[in-house]
């Protein structure tokens, strides 16, 4: 099987009826870049920046550091996109291990956009970094977790400062595209405002499931309540996909449910184009793509929305 999925490695992701479909890769270390090249991916979806942050004891990454990191990522993707999420420690992922956050729900607390948001100058640092990176290579900047408009306004007002700042030094910086996380349950159902603010968008399952459904993610005693086809996830996604479709904008996925091979179809019947996931997916999920003909899922897909298809349709 493992020399099967070999042989669809520079296979174009095309389904059946003639859809391209890009298929993207998460990273946490700029220096998996080159691995997910070489695994097919034909950009960075995901680049989670939180990782240079962590297990420091608190002494942050400065904006050279950080530059650095960026552009190694950049150039291990050979002129391919790469996608840089700005930080998004708090609850399942804390700066420091031993450290105990000491809230009682950090799933709900001082995380992701609203940790950046809380201290503007280290927000700022990392902004730098990501425009200076942008110098050599494509580069898209996302932002995770934004759940209000004022958050949003915050974010780009940063961003603007980020490059005033850059030129009053006269440091040379690039172009990127700006894209939110659709992960907060708030976020999906204002789609088409956030739609306004930005150039693409991109759907973190695993946050947008435990928001939705209440269940917290990295807890074993509810784990089985945690579903991916819940119909309330599935019309989440379906809305996100259509919305940014009828502006003519992007819609990745890059929680895990994007590298899952059993969700891939049901995703394209989404009408998801852009897919991010863990390199070693990557050539499962094409395979699977290569299997697809998107104009026969309609029925089907419309049953999963009002949570009334046979379950054993998903496996067919
Ligand atoms: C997500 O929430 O789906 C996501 C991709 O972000 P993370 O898993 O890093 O929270
Ligand atoms: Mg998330």
């Amino acid at each position: 099987e493992r020399e099967r999925l070999a042989r669809l490695l520079h296979t174009p992701a095309i389904t059946i009826d003639g859809q391209r479909i890009e298929l993207l890769a998460n990273i946490e270390q700029p220096g998996d870049s080159a691995a997910a090249v070489r695994a097919g991916a034909v950009g960075v979806g995901l680049f989670r920046s939180e990782f240079l942050f962590m297990g420091r004891s608190g002494k942050l990454p400065d904006e050279d550091e950080q530059y650095r990191a960026y552009c190694e990522a950049i150039a291990g993707m050979q002129g391919l996109p790469v996608t840089i999420r700005t930080v998004d420690v708090g609850a399942d992922k804390p700066l420091d291990k031993g450290h105990k956050d000491g809230h009682l729900n950090p799933a709900l607390g001082l995380r992701a956009i609203r940790w950046s948001l809380a201290d503007p100058a280290m927000f700022r640092t990392q902004l730098r970094a990501v425009l200076r990176a942008a110098a050599h290579g494509k580069v898209n900047l996302l932002f995770p977790m934004l759940a209000h408009t004022h958050e949003i306004e915050q974010t780009l007002a940063q961003v603007d400062l980020a490059r005033a700042e850059l030129d009053a030094r006269s440091v040379p910086h690039g172009p990127v595209q700006l894209g939110a996380m659709i992960e907060v349950p708030a976020a999906a159902i204002m789609v088409r405002s956030f739609l306004k603010y930005f150039d693409f968008l991109s759907i973190g399952t695993n946050d947008l499931i435990q928001y939705t459904l209440a269940i917290d993610r990295s807890d074993e005693a509810v784990a089985h309540l945690y579903d991916p086809l819940h119909p309330a996830v599935l019309r989440l996604v379906a809305d996100v996909i259509a919305a940014g479709q009828a502006l003519g904008k992007s819609v990745c996925m890059c929680g895990e449910t994007a590298g899952d091979v059993g969700m891939t179809r049901l995703l394209l019947g989404l009408g998801l184009r852009s897919f991010s996931m863990h390199p070693a997916q990557i050539l499962a999920v094409k395979q699977e793509v290569l299997r697809t003909d998107t104009r026969k899922l309609a029925a089907w897909v419309g049953q999963m929305l009002d949570g009334n298809a046979p379950a054993a349709a998903l496996a067919s």
